[in-house]
């Protein structure tokens, strides 16, 4: 049986001191989160504070990106073994702003995905496609193909290690959500592909859907079959909403 996961992704969004607002409020309500895993994906800046605050705590942290080298002249870089420093459970990886706002290819970011598992630490490799491409029929080619870069580069037990997260890049931030048909036809799709390559690994591997979940959404969403969690954008900035999201998981 696999965990329900919730995992905000705060982008550049915060300070000091909403961080340390969220982050009680958060804790105050973890009580009422049952059936579901917690973590918060902060700006790098951020994670001293989020590792002191969260440290004890049921709720797990993590970065948004990390660099795939290990170590030198990479100004403006943050390393693996610079996360582990403040204990870092998670690092997103491939998010489709940094797939197209920094240029990061399907093999960078397969490389990215080794660098943090050689770290210990657990990959949430992100995969969807754009609106054009859906409209042109082409999601299964183009997540089919983000998710063979990864397993190509670090094979298919490596996968397991990790966590995917299904954001289709029309629902990032635009406040439009797939329909929990339309996400649980493509995390069908991603397990059969990982399936087919290793059953139980497919059927261990946890798949997040991403794009626009809500308190209000997020109940219908995480009710599908192969629907394992959330990664969660604006809604995971307000305490109220994010519990809203936890709690939805079904037991
Ligand atoms: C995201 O950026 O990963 C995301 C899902 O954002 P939002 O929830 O705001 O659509």
């Amino acid at each position: 049986m696999r965990r329900i996961l919730i995992a905000g992704n705060w982008k550049m969004n915060g300070s000091s001191s909403s961080t340390q607002t969220l982050l009680e409020g958060l804790k105050q309500g973890m009580g009422e989160v049952k059936h579901a895993d917690v973590a918060v994906c902060a700006p790098f800046i951020y994670l001293p504070q989020v590792a002191d605050l969260l440290n004890g705590s049921a709720i797990a942290w993590g970065a948004q990106n990390l660099s795939e080298h290990s170590a030198g002249a990479f100004t403006g870089e943050i390393s693996a073994s610079m996360l582990n420093d403040f204990n870092c459970k998670y690092a997103i990886i491939g998010h489709s702003e940094r797939r197209s706002l920094y240029g990061e290819s399907d093999e960078l970011v397969a490389e990215k995905f080794a660098v943090a598992l050689g770290a210990g630490l657990c990959p949430i490799i992100c995969i969807g496609e754009l609106l054009e491409e859906r409209e042109a029929n082409q999601t299964e080619a183009v997540v089919g193909r983000q998710l063979d870069a990864v397993i190509k580069r670090n094979g298919i037990e490596a996968l397991a290690k990790g966590v995917i997260a299904y954001e289709p890049v029309w629902a990032i931030g635009t406040g439009k959500t797939a329909s929990p048909e339309q996400a649980q036809d493509v995390h069908a799709f991603i397990r059969q592909r990982v399936a087919a390559q290793d059953a139980s690994v497919a059927e261990k591997i946890q798949i997040l859907y991403g794009g626009s979940m809500k308190p209000s959404n997020a109940q219908q969403l995480l009710a599908m079959q192969d629907v394992d969690g959330g990664l969660i954008g604006g809604a995971s900035l307000k305490a109220e909403d994010f519990l809203g999201i936890c709690t939805a998981a079904p037991a």
